[in-house]
């Protein structure tokens, strides 16, 4: 992979300053990323497409994860004989920092693969971010949701 020329349009400008720290996002979604929106974003779905996969086919399979999570009511459940996932139902609900209409809960999830102790934790917004938008967020995010890693982990094949 040669570096690509990215544009970071005025819209992925304006969408940036919200996904800085503020009081619905404590942590923010950039974590320690210098880059502009449009090159993360440029990235990841080069990464994705690397690995035969889509945004879509990444968010179904942490979709189904949820659900299956979601059965053990707060408590862990083991999933497809590999993972533990715990959901947390938490209160409150978040807006997308890209603009859609609606809000997201805020539930949390935590994953555990039993083979190796990997760990990873989304939200229903990250999920969505991850769908609808293509953004695993910002590097040194405690929240990012790094394509090849979760490919990785959750052991995702090209369809
Ligand atoms: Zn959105």
């Amino acid at each position: 992979m040669g570096s690509v020329p990215y544009f970071q349009t005025p819209d992925l400008e304006e969408i940036q300053k919200r996904l800085a720290p503020c009081d619905d996002f404590r942590h923010g979604f950039m974590g320690t990323d210098q880059r502009r929106l449009g090159e993360i974003l440029q990235a990841d779905n080069a990464t994705v497409k690397n690995l035969g996969l889509t945004h879509k086919a990444i968010a179904d399979a942490l979709t189904r994860l949820t659900e299956e999570g979601k059965k053990g009511q707060g408590l862990p459940v083991t999933v497809d004989n590999k993972f533990l996932i715990t959901v947390d139902m938490a209160r409150g609900k978040l807006p997308c920092p890209f603009g859609d209409k609606g809000f997201f809960r805020k539930t949390s999830v935590t994953l555990k693969k039993i083979s190796t102790n990997e760990q990873l934790a989304w939200s229903d917004l990250a999920l969505h971010l991850i769908e609808a938008h293509g953004f695993y967020q910002g590097k040194g995010s405690p929240f990012r949701l790094d394509p090849a890693a979760l490919a990785k982990i959750l052991e995702l094949t090209p369809e």
